[in-house]
This record gives structure tokens, sequence and C-alpha cells, in this order.
């Protein structure tokens, strides 16, 4: 699909957000539990939002808005979210 980055992509946005490297958190998919690191998300960034898919079922797992300089955060689709692995 044209326009799809990685999760590379918004490696920033998130440090931001959750004030760690996230990149490398594995989230768990809500609709088929698949399990991948966040770098691995496939990522469309669609002003003033962006959307993170599973790779496996491209079921919507991160929505993230930016509004007047605070970002919000939709973890919905994830069933888990794990941090960092050692
Ligand atoms: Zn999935």
């Amino acid at each position: 699909m044209s326009g799809a980055l990685d999760g590379n992509a918004i490696a920033g946005t998130l440090r931001d957000v959750f004030g760690a490297e996230m990149t490398t958190a594995h989230g768990t998919c809500a609709g088929c539990g698949s399990r991948a690191p966040l770098a691995e998300t496939v990522v469309y960034l669609r002003a003033p939002g962006v959307v993170v898919r599973c790779r496996s079922c491209t079921a919507v797992l991160v929505v993230l808005v930016t509004i007047r300089g605070t970002t919000c955060v939709d973890l919905g689709g994830l069933s888990e979210l794990a941090g960092r692995e050692p």
C-alpha cells in the first residue's frame, strides 16, 4: 500500500509520548493476537494523526493525534503493550 511506513517513522513521537524508546516495545494485536515490536508495525502518517496498523491483520492498533501541541494516544487496538525486551 502506498504511503505506508513502519514504526521507526514515529520513533520520535512515541519517545515524546511515552518518555522511552518504544520501537522495541512489543505490542499484541487485540484482533489476531500477533505480537511484534512496534518498529515492525505498519504506520500511516495522516495529518493531524498517525495510524498504526497490525502487519498481520491490518487492524488499527494505535492512533496518535496531535492537537494544539498535545498528543493524544489511543491504544485500543492493543491487548498488551510490553516494555522493552531485556
Ligand atoms: Zn492483528
